[in-house]
């Protein structure tokens, strides 16, 4: 029965990041109807990025937000039916999906894409908020080229941290690795790296106490985690790169995730364990996590849900 805290579609779409936007184009395209619901950050991670310059078909480069309202345009051009709304709940267990709304309204979904991607984990200090997009930032692909040449510093252990700092190592003089423990949760292999590149210095036991800098980073104060002692390094940017978080929570025991909440998808298709429900962008991929490769995921998403539809059909 439908009444109006209920709602039957043929494909629903949750989250607005270029995963799910990419993929209400290619539905719309191909008359699949899809309803898009944008979550509770519209845009996604690219709405707190600044300027874009790796996206390609923007020759000039584009502030992330401004990206993310044309993808908006474009998938509602396309006839997407796009809407203000959080997914709260999810019953996954038959076809059609059940989809909770804002704690109210359910949507009966022949077929979903999950695309509701992934938040930067912070260290949650006052001046790293306040400096967040002034020098302060989560991602060193989209922000070590502003840059250049000069000194920055890293916080993070992992193969993240040391994927960056090495990106970081060929366009800033020098990296500081901030590393709270004595050893890395890295891989052998690009621990290795770090050590050989001479212009990443590590500071292991090391723990942030501050970000310095009023309107812009300026420095970073630091103590070490055995002898107290603290210190200043002088930056002019501070990248987080302390790992990420799924936004999968709503699934969790229902379709087959990794240790930390990535949904599995199977190998060269965004299909999942649950026939017809889809992952597309940041939510399945720990790997890449640029809005190119999941725009290219989104669409991908949309080829495969056509298909499954498809075929139900026939
Ligand atoms: P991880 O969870 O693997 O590492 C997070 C790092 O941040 C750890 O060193 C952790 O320290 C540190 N950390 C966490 N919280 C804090 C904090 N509050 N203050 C200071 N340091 C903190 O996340 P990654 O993003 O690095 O990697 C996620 C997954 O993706 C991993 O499985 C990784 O292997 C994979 N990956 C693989 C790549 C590759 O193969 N090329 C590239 C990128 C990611 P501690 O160890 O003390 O907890």
């Amino acid at each position: 029965m439908e009444n109006n805290h209920s709602e039957k579609v043929q494909l629903l779409i949750i989250g607005s990041g270029p995963a799910g936007y990419t993929a209400a184009i290619y539905a719309a395209r191909a008359n699949l109807k899809p309803v898009l619901y944008q979550g509770i950050q519209p845009g996604g991670q690219l709405t707190i990025t600044t300027e874009v310059e790796n996206y390609p078909g923007y020759a000039d480069g584009i502030q992330g937000p401004e990206m993310m309202v044309d993808f908006e345009k474009q998938a509602k051009r396309m006839g997407a039916d796009i809407r203000f709304g959080m997914a709260t709940a999810a019953d996954l267990s038959a076809s059609p999906f059940k989809i909770t709304i804002d704690d109210e309204k359910i949507i009966e979904a022949e077929a979903l894409i999950i695309s509701t991607g992934a938040s930067a984990k912070w260290l949650h200090l006052e001046s790293e908020q306040r400096l967040n997009g002034y020098g302060v930032s989560a991602c060193a692909v989209c922000d070590g080229f502003f840059f250049k040449g000069q000194e920055v510093a890293i916080v993070g252990g992992g193969d993240t941290a040391c994927e960056e700092a090495l990106y970081l190592s060929k366009i800033c003089s020098t990296v500081h690795m901030l590393v709270r423990r004595d050893e890395m949760r890295a891989s052998k292999i690009m621990q290795q790296r770090v050590d050989k590149a001479s212009n990443i210095t590590v500071y292991w036991n090391t723990e942030v106490v501050e970000i310095l800098g009023k309107e812009k980073v300026e420095g970073v104060k630091i103590r070490n985690r055995k002898s107290h002692e603290e210190s200043l390094i002088p930056v002019k940017a501070f990248f987080v790169a302390i790992g990420h978080t799924p936004n999968s929570d709503i699934f969790k025991g229902q379709i087959t995730m990794d240790e930390q909440g990535y949904i599995k998808t199977i190998n060269g298709s965004t299909r999942t364990n649950i026939e017809g429900v889809f992952a597309a962008g940041d939510v399945q991929d720990k790997t890449y996590r640029q809005a190119v490769t999941a725009a290219g995921s989104g669409s991908m998403a949309a080829l495969d849900s056509e298909r499954y539809l498809s075929a139900k059909e026939a």
